[in-house]
């Protein structure tokens, strides 16, 4: 059977998911939900990123135990992705401690196998990135993301022998093995390889009390990066051991937004030849989600919180407003007001009515019919194609044009005028067989309105059922 193993980052517990969390996550379904529906046999892992000074510290403003903080923040996440019908197979958080035991395992064997080295590093720290910064990376001295001055830090600290994998991962991503999409950033990625290349990065912090212990010098944590990537591996089960590739790896894809882009393309993969297993097939980097041309942030005041989005308009409809906003490769415009009118055409006028017109027709009239799912193979394979090369947005608007076109013909022959029974079936018949198609293909965006709508149009009796969605 196919195997088909999907990821979205474990989300730093430093914020409360928002809808760039969302974002992924429910792509991250999509895709899980489809590939699923053609008989591959699919893992969904999502989770949380635990460790690090950033929530020690803000732990402690709260007062609270860093666990005890992080314990809050992933129930919100879980919560959050119940709410949002999400069917992860797992969540991992990296403060579990078998996640934590198979760190220690792996980091071992990459020391052993003189991958991790004690050294000195001298480089400026931004605790908001905790990252270490080049001195290119910063704009007039300042961390570009978070706009403050990094920190110069000298330590002693365990590197990890990046260095080492330069040619071999740009041979790797070059060839596509490792394959880094859209086009766009595979290119980006290339050329960071050939204009600065690899250099080692440190691994370890020795003033981070919030962390995995280093197991072999307990007075250092794992940088956190080195510590989070490997939850892509024990989300499986894998227990921390070189050369041994748990069921389901390696990803097909991994899905991402693209300011973790480049440790993604690097550390990551670097890590992964240090311990002798595959890559990733795939990493998909997805845009970012802006409101009047801005990024979304706290300070002005313009998030969208995922709770928000439910409340509006309900599960599915969240779902398909969130995956039809933008092409999911690029950012993208999104707020209130487009999602209002989204929201009316395509599902309150859309979808909706369409369901409805039928429907009611075809209770009125008392007419049996046989209709079969999926009958429309070429819809389907334009589709999957669409889909599976992460065209979210195209895939969805086929299902619309069927259904537009649907609309078209039933306002243009007005079967409700007619008398005869047998014209007035031709010309539901194929009508109703659009609708079951659509929404059959649109079990992975809405599962529960397209489970209620196929079991609308494939009982005895199709009656009008409830309105799907209200107008706003
Ligand atoms: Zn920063």
């Amino acid at each position: 059977m196919k195997k088909f193993y999907i990821t979205t980052p474990v989300y730093y517990v430093n914020d409360v998911p928002h809808i760039g969390h969302t974002y992924t996550t429910v792509a991250a379904d999509v895709l899980a939900r489809w590939h699923g529906s053609i008989g591959e046999e699919t893992f969904f892992l999502t989770g949380t990123d635990e460790h690090g000074a950033n929530i020690e510290t803000k732990a402690k403003t709260l007062k609270l135990e860093p666990k005890k903080y992080a314990d809050q923040i992933a129930a919100k996440f879980i919560k959050t992705w119940q709410e949002l019908n999400i069917a992860n197979n797992n969540f991992l958080r990296t403060t579990n401690q078998v996640h934590i035991k198979a760190v220690q395992k792996a980091l071992r064997y990459m020391h052993d196998q003189g991958d991790i080295y004690l050294s000195k590093y001298q480089g400026w720290y931004c605790r908001g990135c905790e990252q270490y910064k080049n001195e290119r990376d910063l704009v007039n001295g300042l961390c570009p993301d978070h706009l403050t001055r990094p920190e110069k830090i000298s330590e002693e600290c365990y590197n990890f022998k990046l260095s080492r994998y330069q040619a071999e991962l740009l041979k790797k991503i070059k060839k596509d093995e490792l394959e880094i999409l859209p086009l766009k950033r595979k290119n980006e990625m290339v050329s960071f390889y050939e204009k600065e290349g690899l250099t080692d990065v440190s691994f370890s912090r020795k003033n981070v009390n919030w962390g995995i212990p280093i197991p072999w010098d307990k007075s250092h944590t794992v940088y956190v990066w080195a510590d989070a990537f490997l939850n892509y591996l024990t989300g499986l089960g894998w227990d921390g051991s070189a050369g041994q590739s748990p069921k389901f790896w390696p990803p097909a894809v991994q899905l991402m937004s693209k300011d973790i882009l480049r440790v993604h393309a690097t550390i990551w993969p670097a890590m992964l030849l240090s311990l002798k297993l595959p890559l990733p097939k795939k990493i998909f980097i997805h845009g970012y989600f802006l409101i009047n041309g801005q990024k979304m942030s706290k300070t002005l005041g313009n998030v969208i919180a995922p709770d928000d989005l439910i409340k509006k308009y309900g599960v599915d409809a969240a779902r398909y407003l969130i995956m039809s906003a933008t092409a999911f490769g690029h950012d993208g415009d999104i707020g209130w007001e487009k999602f209002n009118d989204k929201y009316n055409a395509d599902l309150a006028n859309g979808l909706g009515n369409l369901v409805a017109r039928v429907s009611n027709l075809l209770e009125k009239n008392k007419l049996a019919l046989k209709l079969k799912i999926n009958s429309d193979k070429k819809l389907v394979k334009a589709y999957k194609d669409s889909l599976e090369n992460f065209k979210f947005d195209e895939a969805l608007k086929l299902l619309w044009q069927k259904m537009r076109s649907a609309d078209e013909f039933l306002s243009h022959k007005k079967p409700w005028k007619m008398l005869d029974s047998k014209k007035i079936k031709n010309i539901l018949q194929p009508l109703a067989q659009d609708i079951l198609n659509a929404a059959s293909l649109l079990k992975p965006f809405m599962p529960t309105v397209s489970e209620k709508i196929i079991k609308q149009f494939t009982a005895k009796e199709i009656k009008k059922g409830e309105v799907l969605f209200p107008r706003i």
